[in-house]
């Protein structure tokens, strides 16, 4: 049977006209049921993944789950406003945050409202809470340090603008301490051409806890330069999953305008708790440690969106600073080998260390920076080598000490050694230090030339050092730092320096 054009056109259009009609009400959905943070809702077939959805109340949400005849939306307010019956509106866009200058210096949710009682933010741009991350061609290898203000870190695990390091440990290990002293310490930065912009991301700590990091950071004079994303633990566990995005979008607006920024996600541990709790409301099926199968994807795609830009592409940066926390020591766990499997190193803090005062608790035996070390300053990686290889041998020789063996002059002098090492590896919370005094104290060190010292007054001695550099040796200290390299003249002068300072010392 033959159809004549006319006819299939007037079909065709009838068609359209009713599938016009069909959008329409598909841009209108209602609640089939709701519960813990959760509502599956009927009739919005055209709804697209992340697009933000209002509830009646005032109430958003975010649609996640697309199933065939319903739609899962996280809701981003209080559930309990929220019936089954109500109606929910389509927005057009996906979940967006403000980002750029307005937002530094302030606190805010993960939707980018200010929580800090200072006003509305009014950003002149926005950007998607999800975005894709970067490839291959859009990138180049790491090239500048993010210094900590670490001894430990930038000498032995060192961080480059781009990188994705993994900070690792158990509770109350001084998880925290590192990534607040690093954002502390990219004030120096600010007194360069290449300023580092920084975004802390609290995920699922207490309110209390959240208020003393803003109150420390605005004392250190750092939230001049830094924006602050809180989901806390009584917020809404979506508001707890979609933070470190949040987070993520404001560090990549800088990343893509040239510029370069560091992002901390405090912690990851709490953001997969808060999806596995919402997944489970969505009836996804549970998987190991009753985690849903994409929670490996949960953390990939949000630690691929560090990354340093290509020339082309202006050479910005985004630094991560993923935070876990372990039960126990337990890195094998599926999350933290999860997490240690997509970032390009770990600082592994230890509760012994800590405890014993070895502080930062650091682990540098198992720590690793797979990249940070070609961005490493000369001067540094020229003397660190001499570092790891006496606390290796420390490490070796303590087992056998331990056992109160007699030991020969050449094995207690290298346990000497290594032991001043440790100490001068410690370094107390809030008083990061600029990478040429690092070098400098690092190379007396290495010399062996505070082995004479009583270990407790090691610390004491360092202290006084750098004041005296400062005071006599300013223009060593400034070539190492805008040379990055530590010449014969300025070890000479080094040395001299502390046999002088020695006999102050002394007294
Ligand atoms: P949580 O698991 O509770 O998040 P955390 O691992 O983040 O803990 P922090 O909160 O950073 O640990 O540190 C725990 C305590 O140790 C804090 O009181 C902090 O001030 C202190 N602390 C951390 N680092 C140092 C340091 N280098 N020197 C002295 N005290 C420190
Ligand atoms: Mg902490």
């Amino acid at each position: 049977m033959e159809i004549k054009t006319e006819e299939i056109r007037s079909l065709l259009l009838k068609q359209i006209k009713e599938f016009d009609v069909e959008i329409e009400v598909s841009d209108v959905g209602e609640v089939l049921e709701v519960g813990d943070g959760v509502a599956r809702v009927s009739g919005l077939e055209n709804v697209m993944s992340a697009e933000l959805v209002e509830l009646q109340n005032g109430v958003f949400g975010m649609a996640l789950n697309l199933e065939e005849d319903n739609v899962g939306v996280v809701l981003f307010g209080d559930s309990r406003l929220v019936q089954e019956g109500d109606i929910v509106k389509r927005t057009g866009k996906v979940v967006e945050v403000g980002v750029g200058a307005e937002m530094l210096g302030r606190v805010v949710n993960p939707l980018g409202q200010a929580i800090d009682g200072k006003g509305e933010i009014k950003t002149k741009n926005s950007l998607p809470v999800e975005r894709k991350a970067l490839g291959v061609m859009q990138r180049q290898p790491v090239k500048e340090p993010l210094q900590t203000g670490l001894k430990a870190i930038d000498s032995m695990i060192p961080i480059g603008r781009g990188q994705r390091e993994l900070i690792i440990g158990d509770r109350q290990t001084g998880k925290t301490a590192i990534a607040l002293d690093t954002i502390i310490n990219q004030k120096y930065t600010h007194k360069t051409d290449s300023p580092v912009y920084c975004i802390y991301a609290a995920i699922g700590q207490k309110a209390s806890t959240v208020a003393r990091v803003v109150a420390e950071l605005e004392s250190a004079g750092a939230m001049d330069y830094t924006t602050v994303v809180a989901a806390n633990a009584s917020d809404p566990a979506p508001m707890q999953y979609i933070a470190p995005y949040a987070g993520a979008s404001m560090g990549e607006y800088y990343r893509d305008n040239g510029k370069h920024a560091l992002v901390v996600y405090d912690d990851l541990s709490k953001q997969a708790v808060a999806y596995r709790q919402m997944s489970l409301i969505l009836r996804r099926p549970p998987g190991r440690e009753a985690y849903p199968g994409d929670v490996f994807y949960l953390h990939s795609r949000l630690l691929e969106r560090a990354s340093k830009l290509s020339d082309d592409l202006g050479g910005g940066s985004l630094t991560a600073l993923p935070i876990i926390e372990t039960q126990e020591g337990d890195v094998a766990a599926y999350i933290p080998t999860n997490v240690i499997s997509i970032t390009d190193g770990q600082i592994y803090l230890e509760s012994n260390l800590f405890n014993s005062g070895q502080r930062p608790a650091v682990d540098v035996g198992i720590s690793v920076s797979r990249v940070g070390g070609n961005a490493q300053i000369n001067a540094m990686k020229k003397i660190v080598g001499m570092l790891k290889f006496d606390l290796a041998q420390y490490r070796e020789l303590e087992a056998f000490a331990k056992f109160g063996s007699d030991l020969d002059q050449s094995t207690q002098d290298q346990l000497t050694k290594g032991r001043a090492m440790m100490e001068l590896i410690r370094q107390d919370q809030f008083v990061p230090m600029p990478v040429e005094k690092q070098i400098a104290i690092i190379y007396i060190g290495t010399e062996g030339l505070l082995n004479e010292l009583p270990l407790d007054k090691i610390r004491e001695f360092e202290e006084g050092f750098l004041g005296y550099l400062e005071d006599n040796l300013k223009d060593v200290l400034d070539s190492i730092r805008d040379t990055g390299i530590l010449n014969d003249n300025a070890k000479g002068k080094l040395s001299k320096a502390t046999k002088d300072y020695s006999k102050i010392f002394a007294g």
